[in-house]
């Protein structure tokens, strides 16, 4: 196999009218290697950015214990007197002070008082437990509550037992979320490391496309896949770099592919990668650059190449950037980037690579099935009124109909040994929804 390491050309060693998906993910798993450049970052940019430090709690949080709760502190060990005399009854205590959030009680309380606490307020020095208010009766400055209300230590919060001095946090290669801004706030951690964004160049190939804006001649069309592709990268925090439309000419396509690996640790393109007249891309990157694979046992997507190529036009010259050829056909090249391109850019993103959920649901139809590649329905999934999930492949399963994707909400994964599918056959599913 080859490796990230492995500058020299490529020689494809695999039958390339099979590769099956999970080879496919491994080599391309193999060959993704992390951008290593550091930035530091004020805390609200560090949203969606990769951390590049394990953050490790300078404080415990909270610092003291506070009580959880609206009501009275006291000490709970007169729970335990309350029931070793076997009276069920009464606890009364004198309420001898307040402490509010942010406002301590400053002595300690005697035998048979209580502090008046409110939820965030510092325990008073000789209590352990709080008893909320709507438990009490209060007359005056004495409160009463049966003593089999609560236990000993109740809606008390223990200083460090959201996070402990010294312990961790949040670990390097995290994806920085909303609770974790909360998070490092609340350790007083306004800057952290993070990875550089990784960089990203994409264009379209084809004679036929269209940019918007201008007019749609005969036998053109729009190109969409242009716009699928800022906007998944876009979800996925990586810097986008539209390269347009670029004919089916091989010079242009030259050109087009080694300023793309100058600019960009990654090089998309869609299109050019089948086996027609005018499908050069592939041949090209075979010329300049290293191919890994061109075809894939999986549909959509089968024909998908993937290599290296070098900004200086020959393999070792110049820059590299990986190399992902997708087809032309918009949702192959939706499935494949979500398939397979997705993984690589995480990876290269510095991020640890989240578990993929994926769901058992029961088919609603029959699905025709080949053996022997892998395939990505796309599909509706719901829940019936059992909780059990339900899926129904979207109409039209062509590679060019795009409202199936827009339509659909999950992929139906048909297993490579997979053969049809009979209504009410257990699938598998993944949901659109957090992959990008
Ligand atoms: P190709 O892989 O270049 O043979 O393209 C396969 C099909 O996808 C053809 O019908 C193309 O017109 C279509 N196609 C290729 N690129 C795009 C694009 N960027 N936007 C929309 N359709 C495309
Ligand atoms: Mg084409």
């Amino acid at each position: 196999m080859t490796t990230p390491n492995d500058f020299s050309r490529c020689i494809v060693q695999y039958d390339p009218h099979a590769l099956p998906v999970s080879s496919a993910q491994a080599i391309v798993r193999e060959w993704a290697s992390p951008v290593t450049a550091v930035e530091r970052v004020p805390l609200h940019d560090a949203l969606d950015r990769v951390l590049a430090e394990d953050i490790v709690s300078p404080i415990s949080v909270p610092a003291h214990d506070n009580s959880a709760m609206d009501g009275y502190a006291f000490d709970g060990a007169v729970l335990a007197g309350a029931s070793l005399t076997g009276q069920p009854g009464t606890i009364g205590l004198r309420v001898a002070g307040k402490a509010l959030a942010g406002h301590a009680f400053e002595r300690t309380i005697k035998t048979g008082e209580c502090v008046r606490v409110m939820t965030g307020a510092l325990i008073p020095s000789g209590c352990d437990t709080v008893v909320p208010q709507e438990v009490v009766t209060r007359e005056g400055e004495t409160i009463h509550f049966p003593a089999n209300a609560l236990t000993c230590g109740a809606n008390r919060r223990l200083a460090g037992e959201d996070l402990a001095q010294g312990q961790p946090a949040l670990r390097a290669g995290r994806v920085v979320r909303a609770s974790d801004l909360g998070l490092l706030a609340s350790l007083g951690i306004g800057e952290v490391s993070v990875r550089r964004r990784l960089r990203v160049a994409f264009f379209s190939t084809g004679d036929e496309l269209r940019s918007l804006g201008e007019p749609l001649d005969p036998g053109c069309v729009y190109d969409s896949n242009r716009h699928t592709l800022f906007a998944m990268l876009r979800r996925m925090n990586i810097v986008a770099l539209d390269l347009g439309v670029v004919r089916d000419e091989p010079a242009a396509l030259e050109a087009a592919l080694r300023n793309a690996a100058e600019s960009a640790d990654v090089v998309l393109t869609s299109g050019g990668v089948s086996v027609g007249e005018a499908d050069f891309t592939k041949q090209l990157v075979r010329t300049f650059g290293d191919v890994a694979f061109w075809s894939l046992a999986m549909r959509p997507g089968r024909p998908l190449a993937f290599g290296r190529v070098w900004s200086g036009g020959r393999p070792g010259a110049g820059q590299p950037a990986l190399f992902f050829g997708l087809p032309g056909n918009p949702v192959a090249v939706m499935v494949t980037f979500y398939q397979i391109v997705r993984e690589a850019l995480i990876v290269m993103s510095g991020a640890t690579v989240p578990p993929q959920p994926v769901i058992t649901a029961t088919s609603t139809q029959a699905i025709r099935k080949r053996a022997g590649r892998t395939e990505f329905q796309r599909g509706v999934a719901t829940r019936d009124e059992y909780g059990q999930w339900r899926v129904t492949p979207t109409g039209s399963q062509g590679s060019g109909v795009l409202s199936s994707m827009s339509e659909a909400n999950c992929f139906l994964m048909l297993a490579h040994e997979q053969s049809d599918i009979d209504a009410g056959d257990a699938v598998d599913i993944m949901l659109f929804d957090g992959l990008v």
